[in-house]
C-alpha cells in the first residue's frame, strides 16, 4: 500500500521546501523505498510554460514534455526519480479538468463545487502519480506558505486523504521558520507555533516540524516548539543553512528524521546509508583542488531561479572534475553597453543559457564573438546555441545581417527558422517542441569524446531551429554538424573545429545532469574550462 508524505511551509516563502522534499526523498531511497515526488502549485496558469522567467524562474522541462516547476529538477537531482507530467498539478490544471468534465456532462444534475469537485480531482491526482508503478511513498510538496487563499483547496484536499487513508499511512511535515532576532540576541518560536495553529484550523496536525533556523535549537527550544504546537519532542528538526545543498539529506539524517518518518509510516525497510552520496557528492564538492571562473550570459541574470539548473549542472561539472566552479552572472544586455572585454576578459569559459525574445539578444551574439576569437571553452544552449549560429553566420562566412526569424522576421539570411511543426501553432501553451528526443552523434567529434556513444537522448523546448539551408556553407568555414535527430535530420549540436571547446546544442543538457552523474557536455565543458584557465587565462 502506498503512504503519503505532505509537505507544507509556513512562516515565509522560500524556505527551500523543494530541497526538503527532494532531500526527504533521497534518505527514504537509501533505504530502498520506492518514492515519487509531487509538487502542487497554487497558481491559475495550466503550467509555467507561459510564464516570464521573472515571475516564475525556470521552467523544469521533463522527459515526457512537460514544463514544470523548477523543484522537479531538485527531485530528479537529488532522487532517481524520473518526473513527468503528474509530477507537477496546479490550480489550473486541476479547474481545467474539472471545467472539461463538466461541459461533457459527467456531474449533469450536480453544483460543481470547490469541495468535493475540485478537491476529489486534486485527491485522484495525488493518486495517480503513485498508481501501478510499486511506489511505496509519495511525498507531495504544496506550494505557497500555510494562510495563503490560494492553496486552500489543496489543504483541504490532504486532510480528506488522511481521513480516507488512514493515520499511520499519511505524514504531514512543515517546514517553517525560526528567525534569530539580533536585538533580542534569541531564536524566536512564535512565528512557528502560529503557522502551525493555522494548519490546525484548517484541520492538519502537522507531525513534524523541519525548522529553519541560522543557529542550533537549544534541547530546550525544542521542548518549548513541541509543546506550543502539539507534536512529539523528538519531531522537532533543525533544518539549518548548509554550505552546500547536497548536505542537506546528511543533515537530516544525523538527527534521525529517516527513522522517525520510517517509524511513523511503519514502513519495512534496509538502510543502505549515504556513503555513495558523501564520496561522490559532498567530499568533492567541499574539497575541490582546482578552481575556474565561468561566466554565464543571460538576460535574467538578476533572478537567482531563472538558470536553476544550469548552475547547478556546472557545479556537476565541478564535482567531476575536483574544481570548485565560480559563476560570474553577465547580463547580455550589459555587454552590448559596456563592450565583452571589459565584463568577459579573464574568465576561463562561456556559457551562453537559453531564452526568449528580442532582448538582449546582441550582448549574447557579442558573447559568442569574444569566446570565439580568443580561444575561450564556449558552450551555448538553446537559445545561446541559436547565438552561436548567428554569429559564426555573419561573422565568418559573411552572411551579413544573418539571424533567427525570431527576431528579425526580414533578415537576408534566416541562420534559424521556425521548425516547420511550428508553422501550424497558434496556441502558446504546451506547444513548443517539448521533451525527450534522440540525438546521433557524430564520431571523431569533442561532442562524441563527451558522450563517448552513438545516441544519446535530450530534453528540448523550443520552436526555432537552425536552417539547414546553411548548413554546407558554415561546415565549409568549420562550423560542424556533431548532432542530429534521425528521423527528421534537425541539427542538434554544432561544434566548431580548431577552437578549443565550442560547443552549442538545441537541447537542455542541464536538465539531466545529476551532482553524482553530472551531464557529459558540461563535465567536459568545465574540464576545458579548468585547462584553459591554468594555461594562464592569457589565450593564444
Ligand atoms: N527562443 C528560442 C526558440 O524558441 C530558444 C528557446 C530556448 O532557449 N529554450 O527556439
Amino acid at each position: 500500500m502506498t503512504k503519503y508524505i505532505f509537505i507544507t511551509g509556513g512562516v515565509v516563502s522560500s524556505l527551500g521546501k523543494g530541497i526538503a522534499s527532494a532531500s526527504i526523498g533521497k534518505l527514504l531511497e537509501s533505504k530502498g523505498l520506492k518514492i515519487t515526488i509531487q509538487k502542487l502549485d497554487p497558481y491559475i496558469n495550466v503550467d509555467p510554460g507561459t510564464m516570464n522567467p521573472f515571475q516564475h524562474g525556470e521552467v523544469y522541462v521533463t522527459d515526457d514534455g512537460a514544463e514544470t516547476d523548477l523543484d522537479l529538477g531538485h527531485y530528479e537531482r537529488f532522487t532517481s526519480i524520473v518526473t513527468g507530467k503528474d509530477n507537477n498539478v496546479t490550480t489550473g490544471k486541476i479547474y481545467n479538468s474539472v471545467i472539461t468534465k463538466e461541459r461533457r456532462g459527467d456531474y449533469l444534475g450536480g453544483t460543481v463545487q470547490v469541495v468535493p469537485h475540485i478537491t476529489n480531482e486534486i485527491k485522484d491526482s495525488i493518486k495517480r502519480v503513485g498508481r501501478g508503478k510499486g511506489i511505496d511513498v509519495v511525498i507531495c510538496e504544496i506550494g505557497g506558505t500555510v494562510g495563503d487563499i490560494e492553496s486552500l483547496p489543496f489543504l483541504e484536499a490532504i486532510r480528506q486523504l488522511r481521513l480516507e487513508k488512514g493515520r499511520g499511512n499519511v505524514l504531514n511535515i512543515h517546514l517553517t521558520l525560526v528567525p534569530y532576532i539580533r536585538a533580542a540576541g534569541e531564536l524566536k518560536t512564535k512565528p512557528t507555533q502560529h503557522s502551525v495553529q493555522k494548519l490546525r484550523e484548517i484541520g492538519i496536525q502537522a507531525d513534524l516540524l523541519l525548522c529553519r533556523t541560522e543557529k542550533s535549537l537549544s534541547k530546550k527550544l525544542k521542548e518549548k516548539i513541541a509543546l506550543f504546537c502539539n507534536v512529539d519532542e523528538d519531531a522537532v528538526f533543525e533544518a539549518k543553512d548548509v554550505k552546500d545543498i547536497y548536505e542537506v539529506p546528511l543533515m537530516l539524517k544525523q538527527q534521525g528524521l529517516d527513522k522517525k518518518i520510517v517509524k511513523l509510516l511503519g514502513l519495512h525497510c534496509r538502510d543502505k546509508g549515504l556513503k555513495d552520496w558523501v564520496e561522490k557528492v559532498i567530499k568533492p564538492a567541499l574539497n575541490p583542488s582546482k578552481h575556474t571562473t565561468i561566466a554565464v550570459v543571460g538576460k535574467y541574470i538578476e533572478l537567482q531561479d531563472a538558470y536553476k539548473s544550469i548552475y547547478e549542472a556546472l557545479r556537476h561539472g565541478g564535482i567531476a572534475n575536483n574544481a570548485s566552479v565560480d559563476i560570474k552572472k553577465v547580463e547580455s544586455e550589459n555587454l552590448e553597453k559596456y563592450g565583452a572585454e571589459k565584463l568577459l576578459g579573464g574568465v576561463d569559459g562561456i556559457l551562453v543559457p537559453g531564452g526568449f525574445g528580442t532582448r538582449g539578444i546582441e550582448g549574447k551574439v557579442r558573447a559568442v564573438r569574444f569566446a570565439r576569437e580568443n580561444n575561450i571553452p564556449f558552450f551555448g544552449i538553446c537559445l545561446g546555441m541559436q547565438c552561436a549560429t548567428i554569429e559564426f553566420a555573419r561573422n565568418v562566412c559573411g552572411l551579413d545581417r544573418a539571424n533567427s526569424t525570431e527576431f528579425d522576421k526580414n533578415t537576408p539570411h534566416p541562420a534559424i527558422s521556425l521548425l516547420e511543426e511550428q508553422r501550424r501553432v497558434t496556441q502558446m501553451g504546451g506547444t513548443m517542441r517539448l521533451g525527450k528526443f534522440p540525438c546521433r552523434i557524430r564520431k571523431n567529434t569533442k561532442t562524441y569524446e563527451a558522450y563517448k556513444k552513438p545516441l544519446v537522448y535530450e530534453r528540448h523546448r523550443h520552436r526555432y531551429e537552425f536552417n539547414s539551408k546553411y548548413q554546407d556553407a558554415m561546415a565549409k568555414c568549420g562550423l560542424i554538424v556533431t548532432g542530429v535527430f534521425p528521423k527528421a535530420r534537425l541539427v542538434e549540436i554544432v561544434e566548431l573545429q580548431g577552437h578549443p571547446w565550442f560547443i552549442g546544442c538545441q537541447f537542455h543538457p542541464e536538465f539531466k545532469s545529476k551532482p553524482d552523474s553530472c551531464q557529459p557536455l558540461f563535465r567536459e565543458f568545465v574540464r576545458a574550462s579548468i585547462e584553459s584557465g591554468s594555461k594562464g587565462g592569457k589565450r593564444q
